[in-house]
């Protein structure tokens, strides 16, 4: 950034969000700093020598002058000249090590603070990850944080660098005269003035025109897409959106037009401010030396000061500047502290009772449960599953039925009653002994991108490959995932093979057996699958069902006329209950659903 340019003013927004800058949440801030203490010395040290070597350049300068080329003295001027380049040498390369320092220590906080903000989602509750929107948690994680790197390689180090400058600058300064010292250091603030008015008002033009090439990336999009091209085609409406396109373009360039313009007064009346700053220099040295007489005040002397005093505009501008850099950072950090401040989920409790042979019987009693306030989704729920048993969920869908089955393994808490797992409410077991104890097949069946085999590892990452055939050739899918280019190590997901839903769904099902819970929770995906998919599908779960015990949510009936038990959620209570036979004897909801599929089908 050029030397007299002012950073874009806050928002509206950024002035509204002002962060509270508190002592507690300072020392928050410098938390994350403390671990890299003797680091950040030596960047502090290097500064201070950096910006100290920084100015005897150009005091060297008016010793050259003076004692060399006034003088006629070669032999001062080669070694003064020579002790010039030195100073040069070794202050680039103290700053070569601060830059080296400098980095390591933002990319180390900025490596910490991603690890803890990775390891708080997880804890995140369920809902957390289904209101917050998948993009705004990877901006956090990535923007953010990496934002942080810019703050310490950028604002605090600019912070000091520019303070030391001008510190050591103005001493140096005064040293030298003091009358002409205190002229440059009331001119330089001064002239750094109109920079920031011009500034401001350019930012703003630029913000206006930022705008409206927004609205013209809107009707671009809207009016050129296929079916927006189709419509206008349809009511002959093309002439109108030419002028709407037209009306914006107009304004756009308009406001182009005003923004550089701005710009280049800007640019025009700096480099006047700026070139007269030695002028004044030289024009009050002349003052000195020749019409006050002083002797004290040599050539070397004033052409010292105007060198020096050009050193001071880049720094003090910075610092005006600053308040919007620091507020910004601040701003950085209040959003990622936000993030790691929100609840976590569902946690283990202090003193948890472990399952050491699970076997998957599960109760549910008089079992109420909201997400939100005032909406209550189960109403009393009451069941037992006993192990080797089936229980079945059916219903219409929106009843309540994959929360029943959410809240075995706890991606939620019951709000009255209470479910237990073997005979331990859920509440009290460690979380990972109980989650490891259930499996769970959802709709969505989540394949990372990754090979076949690594997909069904990550369920146990142990399993030999006779156990990983053995799984998927109980889920109906060994031979199909033989057909498949590299077999079980071809990559699927995004940037890999596609696979249907109902294939997705087999390997989901395989990958669930492979982890051999005492607990198999199955919510059947109804949607997009053909019948061959549903088929196989089916022909799959008949014997993996048989003596497991499994909590299924079925959707098409004829998985789960097997079933022990049978349970019609309705509103989110039980309505009906009973083997497939005596439900269909009942009639009610059950045989209604039973007949809408069998006319269905
Ligand atoms: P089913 O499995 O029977 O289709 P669900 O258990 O998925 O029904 O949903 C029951 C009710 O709870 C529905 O009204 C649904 O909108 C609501 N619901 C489900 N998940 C959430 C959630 N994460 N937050 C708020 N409401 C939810």
């Amino acid at each position: 950034m050029p030397p007299y340019m002012t950073r874009r003013p806050l928002s509206e927004d950024e002035k509204k969000k002002m962060p509270k800058i508190t002592p507690a949440f300072l020392k928050r801030v410098l938390s994350y700093l403390s671990p890299y203490k003797g680091r950040l010395v030596i960047v502090l040290l290097s500064i201070i020598i950096s910006s100290v070597l920084g100015v005897i350049p150009s005091m060297l300068t008016g010793r050259m002058i003076d004692e060399g080329l006034i003088s006629r003295d070669f032999k001062t001027l080669v070694s003064l000249i020579l002790l010039s380049l030195l100073i040069l040498i070794v202050s680039n390369l103290i700053t070569a090590v601060e830059t080296y320092v400098n980095n390591y220590v933002a990319m180390h906080i900025s490596y910490d603070m991603k690890n803890q903000m990775y390891a708080h989602l997880q804890k995140m509750p369920h809902s957390f990850f289904t209101s917050n929107s998948q993009g705004d948690i990877i901006t956090r994680m990535t923007s953010d944080i990496g934002g942080v790197q810019t703050v310490i390689t950028g604002t605090m180090t600019n912070i000091f660098t520019n303070v030391c400058t001008v510190l050591i600058t103005v001493i140096a300064l005064f040293q030298k005269n003091w009358f002409l010292a205190l002229c440059g250091c009331v001119l330089i603030p001064l002239l750094t003035v109109p920079t920031m008015i011009v500034g401001k008002k350019r930012w703003k033009l630029a913000s206006k025109t930022q705008k409206k090439a927004d609205e013209m990336n809107t009707v671009l999009n809207e009016s050129l897409s296929v079916s927006g091209m189709q419509l206008t085609k349809i009511y002959t409406r093309e002439k109108e959106q030419y002028s709407k396109y037209k009306s914006i373009n107009k304004q756009i360039t308009r406001l182009s037009i005003k923004e550089r313009m701005v710009g280049m007064w800007f640019w025009r009346v700096m480099g006047v401010l700026t070139g007269m700053g030695p002028l004044v220099i030289y024009l009050l040295g002349g003052v000195i030396m020749i019409l006050m007489g002083d002797n004290g005040l040599s050539v070397g002397d004033v052409t010292v000061m105007v060198t020096l005093i050009s050193r001071l505009y880049r720094p003090v501008d910075r610092l005006f500047n600053i308040q919007i850099d620091v507020v910004r950072s601040m701003a950085l950090f209040e959003r990622i502290f936000e993030y790691y401040d929100m609840p976590v989920g569902i946690e283990s409790p202090k003193n948890p009772k472990r399952l050491e042979k699970p076997e998957g019987r599960v109760e549910f009693s008089n079992v109420r449960f909201s997400y939100v306030d005032q909406k209550e989704v189960l109403k009393g729920i009451s069941f037992t599953l006993t192990p080797g048993k089936t229980v079945a969920l059916v219903g219409p869908s929106g009843e309540g039925k994959s929360t029943i089955a959410a809240l075995v393994p706890r991606f939620y808490d019951v709000s009255e009653g209470k479910v237990t797992f073997d005979g331990i409410d859920v509440r009290e077991l460690e979380l990972e002994s109980l989650r490891s104890a259930v499996a769970t097949v959802t709709q969505e069946s989540y394949l990372f991108n990754d090979t076949v085999r690594q997909n069904l590892l990550f369920a146990k990452p142990d399993a030999t490959d006779e156990q990983l055939i053995c799984a998927c050739k109980d889920a109906n899918i060994h031979d199909f995932i033989m057909t498949l280019p590299d077999g079980y190590d071809t990559v699927v997901g995004n940037r890999g093979f596609k696979l249907s839903g109902g294939e997705k769904q087999r390997i989901s099902l395989a990958r669930a057996i492979l982890s051999s819970p005492a607990l198999l929770i199955l919510d059947e995906a109804t949607s997009s699958l053909d019948s061959i998919s549903e088929s196989a599908i089916q022909q799959a779960l008949v014997p993996i069902l048989k003596n497991r015990t499994s909590l299924v949510i079925a959707h098409r009936l004829s998985t789960i006329m097997n079933a022990d038990e049978i349970l019609v959620i309705e509103n989110g209570s039980i309505c009906q209950r009973g083997t497939h036979k005596q439900l269909l004897e009942q009639g009610g909801l059950y045989k209604k659903l039973y007949e809408t599929q069998f006319n269905f089908n």
